[in-house]
């Protein structure tokens, strides 16, 4: 059976959800035919002109990389910027771009995990989680003969559903009472006259995003010609996904035994692994972030880790880290190259096409050398 790129697209929108990328992101399919046939796929950090030659070479008909190409709207792919040189040099050679970039880092497994799982961290948690899926809670107040029936309407329209369950609702009983004016049509009185209703009230929680059609649900089941209800938004709670991770490492290691096996399970650079702290301190729970995450570095420090491996430490952050917080930074691609790695396996369980890892090292501080005096 040929595989499509649209069929290739939906597998690793299943795997990294857009919706999970940052509003101020790029991500997704960049250039490609939906409908042309894909047989492999380069996985890159990114989407380089050495990386598209890559691409090129191998016959491969998709790049995914976790880099966006554009980030900010253009106006030209003309060949005589680098940028656009990769548009063309990627439809000269028949092949697609997507990128997967914060909704990797945000999703589960994402970049970080990765990156933890170099580590074997444990019992894992986002750094920042995003808000889980936003509630409502609706409470109705319905004759107790048609409760049952008015639930039943409600859950079929999306109420009522807790994990593993369905149907959910509370309800206690009381009494309701109104008076019918010219023009009412009620289902239970008369017009004019005062009346008295053994009522049931009835609670459900809802996904906000089903308010429209539980309401109208509602309305459409319930006996009453006006029913009354009160829908309340419900707080929002950290959810399951989100950037960084912090978990426990299998044994406690001091900080410079840590930073060596830093050096020896990331990808290798020029750079290393440079860190701050006391190298004798005991680290048993480790913080990580793939790409730049100094903006994490308070979420790091509230997180009971003892050190926090990311890349791209700026100096004034790095001086002004919570005490008792060290610090290990790595270059910005080694610790996101292990999601390619990742992204590469779980694309190929997912489908038929043949997946490849660039072998490109795209970091691009190629030389380092030590000053004589340190
Ligand atoms: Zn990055």
């Amino acid at each position: 059976m040929i595989t499509r790129l649209a069929d290739v697209v939906a597998v690793l929108e299943e795997l990294w959800p857009p919706s999970l990328a940052e509003s101020w992101d790029a991500v997704g399919l960049v250039c490609g035919d939906p409908e042309a046939p894909v047989r492999r796929v380069l996985l890159a950090v990114d989407p380089v002109g050495a990386v598209v030659g890559e691409a090129a070479e191998l016959g491969a008909d998709l790049l995914v990389t976790h880099h966006p190409l554009y980030l900010r709207g253009t106006t030209s792919v003309a060949a005589t910027d680098p940028k656009g040189r990769v548009v063309h040099r990627l439809i000269t050679a028949g092949c697609g771009l997507m990128v997967a970039h914060t909704n990797a880092d945000n999703a589960r497994p994402g970049v970080s995990d990765a990156l933890a799982d170099l580590f074997g961290l444990r019992d894992t948690a986002p750094l920042q989680a995003l808000p889980a899926a936003p509630l409502d809670k609706l409470v109705v107040f319905v004759p107790h003969a048609d409760a049952g029936r008015l639930l039943d309407a409600l859950a079929a329209a999306g109420a009522g559903a807790l994990g593993d369950y369905e149907r959910c609702a509370w309800t206690t009983t009381g009494e309701g009472t109104f008076r019918p004016l010219p023009g009412a049509q009620p289902a239970i009185g008369a017009v004019g006259a005062v009346e008295r209703v053994p009522e049931t009230r009835l609670e459900v929680v809802l996904p906000r995003g089903r308010r429209v059609a539980v309401i109208a649900a509602l309305r459409a089941a319930h006996p009453y010609e006006e029913p009354a209800f009160d829908l309340l938004e419900l707080a929002s709670q950290p959810g399951e996904v989100g950037t960084g991770r912090v978990g426990e490492l299998p044994e406690p290691l001091p900080l410079g035994e840590l930073v060596q096996r830093a050096a020896e399970v990331l990808p290798a650079t020029a750079w290393g692994v440079r860190a701050a702290g006391d190298p004798a301190q005991l680290v048993s729970r480790l913080a990580v972030c793939g790409g730049a995450g100094d903006s994490l570095l308070p979420q790091a420090a509230a997180s009971g880790a003892q050190a926090y491996l990311t890349s791209d430490l700026r100096h004034h952050p790095a001086s002004e880290a919570p005490a008792g917080l060290a610090l290990l930074d790595a270059a910005h691609w080694a610790t996101e190259h292990p999601w390619v790695v990742d992204a590469a396996r779980r694309l190929g369980a997912a489908t038929t096409v043949e997946t490849r890892v660039s072998t490109l090292v795209t970091d691009p501080f190629r030389l380092s050398s030590r000053s004589s005096t340190a």
